[in-house]
């Protein structure tokens, strides 16, 4: 396993990637990925750059992260790209040519936050349609294995909870969140097409909402409910609630999130076409979550009531059947636990002078 610049500057991210690489050494799959090419859209977001510090602590040869840091940071990549192993090319993952020499093509790239894909519905769709299509060339002229990142949205309002892989999903198709559910639905098929019709080795992740470090808590627009809370109640300002606060999501922590994704992409026939379902079974109410933050955070911030975001799901639970089975991981870090780890990697930053 390589060192990692990251853990000279940002110890809660490097103690929890080296979680998730012993728990990936357990499962033998720790040398796997040495010696790899990756090609990574997303790859200086959230998800994408833990990504990214995985593999490069797993020894891959070369990643290329394309990214055009529109709800990405150079911050989450900074420390590797002096490392002539990881560059960036700096675009809008559609405005790439296909490119070949990969052996894994990683297709990140999403803008995943409700209040930020309904400020950007166009861009949304294109990274979803255009951009999976140029991975998927990227892919096939390499003859790499296949990752979409999809997401639980794909459900849309859910009738059946816990939600397995079968179901088929009650999507508003012209509603104000079908940029991303429908863009993710369409990534699905053409990633599907591929596969059926080129013989490409696909495997597609369904992400359910998932937190930790570098989830964008500052960023006004980006409101992802976990970091936005602990964000308010540092501040001493108050936990804005959408309507009544009583519709629900399912909380995984970040690590295990990673774990996950590596082991999806093993080197395993069986893993060719799966798709799968990562997430937390652990449902709670978003009014709950509130109090949680207040008292993991020792804030003396109120609660307050916003409108509810339209077409928001009422209710979001993984069935993680599958990912146990197939994949033989399930999640390790409690919600407690992960929101401190949260806390402490937020305060910090707040602590530190602007740049
Ligand atoms: N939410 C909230 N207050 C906020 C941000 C979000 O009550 O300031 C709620 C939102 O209405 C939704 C849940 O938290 O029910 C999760 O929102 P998020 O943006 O994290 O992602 P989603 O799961 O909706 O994609």
């Amino acid at each position: 396993m390589e060192g990692n610049p990251l853990c000279r500057i940002d110890s809660t991210v490097c103690s929890d990637l080296a979680m998730a690489i012993n728990k990936l050494r357990e499962a033998g799959l720790s040398d796997v990925f040495h010696g790899k090419r990756f090609l990574v859209s997303g790859g200086a977001g959230f998800l994408g750059s833990w990504l990214v510090d995985t593999l490069y602590m797993l020894g891959a040869e070369k990643i290329t992260v394309v990214d055009n840091l529109s709800t990405g940071s150079l911050d989450n990549i900074r420390h590797l790209l002096g490392t002539g192993r990881v560059e960036l090319v700096d675009k809008p993952v559609e405005a790439l040519s296909p490119v070949k020499g990969y052996d894994y093509v990683l297709h990140l790239a999403a803008r995943p936050s409700p209040d930020d894909y309904m400020e950007h519905p166009v861009e949304t769709l294109r990274a979803s349609s255009l951009g999976t299509e140029v991975m998927l060339e990227s892919a096939r002229l390499s003859d790499a294995v296949f990752l979409l990142t999809s997401t639980s949205e794909v459900y849309g309002h859910a009738q059946v909870v816990p939600t397995p892989e079968t179901y088929w999903g009650y999507v508003n198709p012209v509603g104000p969140r079908s940029c991303y559910d429908e863009g993710k639905r369409y990534a699905e098929a053409l990633a599907m097409a591929y596969m059926r019709q080129y013989g490409l080795d696909v495997r597609i992740s369904r992400i359910f909402n998932t937190y930790g470090p570098r989830l964008d808590w500052r960023s006004p627009g980006y409101g992802r409910v976990v970091v936005k809370f602990i964000a308010q109640a540092l501040r001493g300002e108050p936990l804005t609630v959408h309507g009544t606060g009583r519709q629900t999501r399912s909380f995984l922590y970040v690590a295990d999130n990673i774990e996950a994704h590596l082991r999806l992409l093993a080197p395993r026939e069986e893993l060719r076409g799966a798709i799968v379902n990562i997430g937390s079974s652990d449902e709670i109410t978003i009014l709950e979550l509130a109090k949680l933050v207040l008292e993991i955070t020792g804030s003396a911030s109120g609660i307050v009531y916003l409108p509810p975001r339209p077409d928001d799901p009422p209710r979001r639970r993984p069935d993680i059947t599958k990912a146990r089975r197939l994949l033989d991981w399930k999640p390790q870090t409690t919600l407690q636990e992960g929101l401190r780890k949260t806390t402490r990697w937020i305060q910090n930053k707040i602590l530190l002078p602007p740049k």
